[in-house]
């Protein structure tokens, strides 16, 4: 019942390393004449320079992407105003429903989606993934001194997800579809379960944790429903920011920065 994918290991040491940085990485002003080789290679060949680029985001997902006031911030939004900074381009974001975000992609109404988006097969057939960033753990948060202890415990209940991720796919999958309450926001779901209208919520283990710490009377189960990986959505065939966003990841991890966003945004647990 539990999903393991293939590459965990590997994601649960790069979640290690990815604890967070200030987004504000510096800006290459050299004139194209003056770049070294090294400086057009980390700027993923500066094919992008000065471009706007459009991120497609749904900002519900704290740390991830929220709202703050009127500003849409987090973890995602940080690493890609690196990514963008890196490659000399500018940052626009689109916030939109999550299971809208694809189809924007493949609509060419957005390059890329960084929404905490898990890397599947079925969404591999639609988009491009980058190299992975981080790990995600779909988490179940039920009441304190809910019944309902282990994932089996779930089975015949009423579990609210956030429609279109993979909390909603998995769920549906092993416990059936009149099981599963969909909402337009996770944070919706957690109210219909602080409410008593729902059993559990299953959700990624970020925000499970921001909406437990700002609900009184909600835990989170220990053990995890599923472990997944996060990455950035290109177009299908679009090699050429894939190769340029890939570039950047990887100096920003070997830098530190994405280190330094995650812990911006990730206090001790
Ligand atoms: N990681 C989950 C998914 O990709 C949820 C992402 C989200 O709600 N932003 O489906």
């Amino acid at each position: 019942m539990k999903k393991n994918f293939a590459a965990l290991a590997l994601a649960v040491a790069m979640a290690a390393t990815l604890a967070g940085c200030s987004s504000s990485a510096t800006e290459t002003e050299a004139p194209e004449t003056e770049n070294t080789e090294a400086e057009a290679e980390a700027a993923g060949d500066s094919a992008f320079a000065g471009q706007t680029l459009i991120m497609a985001t749904n900002a519900e997902f704290p740390p991830y992407e929220y709202h703050d006031g009127n500003e849409i911030v987090g973890i995602d939004v940080d690493i890609a105003r690196a990514i963008c900074e890196e490659m000399g381009a500018e940052l626009e974001i689109t916030d939109i429903a999550f299971d809208s975000i694809i189809p924007e992609i493949q609509a060419d109404k957005a390059d890329f989606g960084a929404a905490g988006m898990t890397v599947t097969e079925d969404r591999q057939s639609q988009v491009d993934f980058s190299d992975t960033y981080a790990t995600g753990v779909q988490s179940v948060i039920v009441p304190e001194g809910s019944e309902i202890q282990t994932i089996e415990d779930l089975s015949g209940k009423l579990i609210g997800v956030q429609q279109g991720t993979t909390g909603d796919i998995y769920a549906s999958d092993d416990f059936g579809d009149e099981n599963v309450q969909r909402f337009p926001k996770g944070a919706d779901a957690v109210q219909a379960l602080v409410n008593g209208k729902i059993d559990a919520v299953i959700i990624d283990n970020k925000p499970a944790q921001v909406f437990v710490s700002e609900n009184e009377g909600l835990v989170i189960l220990e053990t995890a429903y599923a472990e997944e990986e996060y990455a950035i959505a290109v177009k299908k065939g679009n090699t050429e920011l894939l190769d340029a966003i890939n570039a950047s990841i990887a100096s920003l991890k070997e830098s530190g920065t994405l280190d330094e966003i995650v812990a911006k945004y990730v206090t001790a647990e």
